[in-house]
């Protein structure tokens, strides 16, 4: 890999350093994002969403013709870096700029892009992925929502689950099944659906944080205009993939060893054994092992990059860095509770707790990201077929 910054992206860098220096304030303060969130916080992150697309600053790697500014991989890498510095947050408000406006650039019609991509940049539409189903998660294909044909619409009937963000959402890109006699994957299509429908009911789930992220959505006669259908009727599978490439691409390798870092800092705060937890050669072991696999994922995903910029397709990589990083970031979470003893056991915000209990929000919340995207179960089944060569378990 060339380390080097090329002039464009030199430019890139300081166009984005200005303009960031010049509108931070107008950033939501940080906050822990497993946490419980209000309207106000949402609010804050929409409007921090509004304020970056002001300047252009949304979707940088969107091609220019759809409002991007058409950024290579290594200008998206310098995006998230600069925002970094800065300990600012990129703002995550739903599903459409990074997985329904990429799907609609391969599969969407001329109408549906000129409709929807310019309200997913300005942040005015939300969505939310309606994939999963009680039945039907790993094995996706499996999914039973119908839609069936009527006159110019189609009828949707069914339940979706895990549906995050659904409670502030818009619109929702729906995997139904269209031809119950096909074989599974051949009788699916892909539908934009109208959250606010008669028929479209959104129930939350509370998580184990206590945050209320994701929920069921239940559909019930909803009349959805044939004209939202994405692709071909009963092709949608295809272009559920092509989503899911988009998602579990964007699963990347950054940000573990910050957590290295804060958990060398707490060894040095905490008490063990009459001095710091710091002082005890086994613990710096410890977190000397998790600093040299964090380092080994940030070199493992610089290869990944390597291949993205030669314009080599993903490589297998991708379910190493999902799988690692994931696994590394539990791994230090769990970490963090020995190192705490019984004061691990207050809850995020309790009196007392130390650093108000964000270590052991993020220990409940870790096991989120090594389910969603494909569980770690299934990245291992990825890697043992496509890059061991195994045969299919
Ligand atoms: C934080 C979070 C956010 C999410 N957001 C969304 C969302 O917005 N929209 C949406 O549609 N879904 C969402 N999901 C759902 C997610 O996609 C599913 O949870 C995931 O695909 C797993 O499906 P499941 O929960 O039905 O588990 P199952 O598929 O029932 O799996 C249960 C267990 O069996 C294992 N297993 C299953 N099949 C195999 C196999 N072939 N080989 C080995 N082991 C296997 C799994 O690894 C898992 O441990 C979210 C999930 C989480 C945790």
């Amino acid at each position: 890999m060339d380390f080097n910054y090329s002039p464009q992206d030199e430019a890139f860098r300081n166009d984005l350093r200005t303009w960031l220096e010049a509108n931070k304030r107008h950033a939501p303060a940080p906050r822990n994002m497993m946490a419980e969130e209000s309207d106000d916080d949402w609010k804050d992150r929409v409007g921090w969403h509004k304020k970056l697309n002001e300047g252009g600053w949304v979707a940088v790697n969107w091609p220019k013709e759809y409002g991007g500014r058409g950024a290579t991989v290594m200008q998206r890498l310098i995006y998230r870096e600069e925002l970094q510095r800065l300990n600012l947050n990129e703002p995550f408000i739903g599903m459409g700029i990074s997985l329904l406006g990429p799907t609609l650039m391969h599969w969407g019609n001329d109408e549906q892009k000129r409709r929807y991509l310019p309200s997913i940049l300005k942040g005015e539409e939300i969505w939310c992925q309606g994939y999963s189903e009680p039945g039907a998660g790993s094995d996706l294909a499996s999914l039973q929502t119908r839609a069936v044909a009527d006159g110019d619409d189609f009828v949707v009937n069914g339940q979706k689950v895990w549906t995050s963000m659904a409670q502030h959402a818009d619109m929702i890109f729906l995997l139904v099944r269209t031809d119950p006699a096909a074989p599974k994957h051949k009788g699916i299509s892909y539908l934009l659906v109208d959250m606010h429908s008669p028929g479209v009911t959104v129930r939350p789930l509370v998580q184990i944080t206590g945050g209320r992220g994701f929920n069921e959505v239940f559909f019930e006669d909803v009349r959805v205009p044939k004209k939202n259908l994405v692709g071909q009727l009963n092709n949608g599978w295809q272009v559920a993939i092509t989503t899911l490439m988009f998602e579990r691409g964007g699963g990347g390798g950054e940000g573990v060893m910050g957590e290295v870092t804060e958990l060398a800092e707490l060894a040095r705060r905490v008490r063990r054994n009459g001095g710091n937890a710091w002082d005890d050669p086994g613990v710096r072991q410890k977190i000397a092992e998790f600093a040299s696999d964090a380092m080994a994922l940030k070199y493992t995903g610089y290869r990944q990059l390597t291949r993205q910029l030669k314009g080599l397709p993903p490589g297998p990589e991708g379910s190493m860095m999902k799988l690692c990083n994931t696994e590394l970031a539990l791994r230090i979470a769990l970490y963090a509770m020995e190192l705490l003893g019984p004061y691990s056991q207050l809850e995020y915000g309790a009196d007392f707790a130390i650093d108000k209990g964000k270590w052991s929000l993020r220990m409940l919340a870790a096991r989120g990201p090594t389910i969603y995207a494909g569980t770690n179960q299934i990245q291992h089944n990825i890697i043992g077929e496509r890059v061991l060569g195994l045969p299919k378990g």
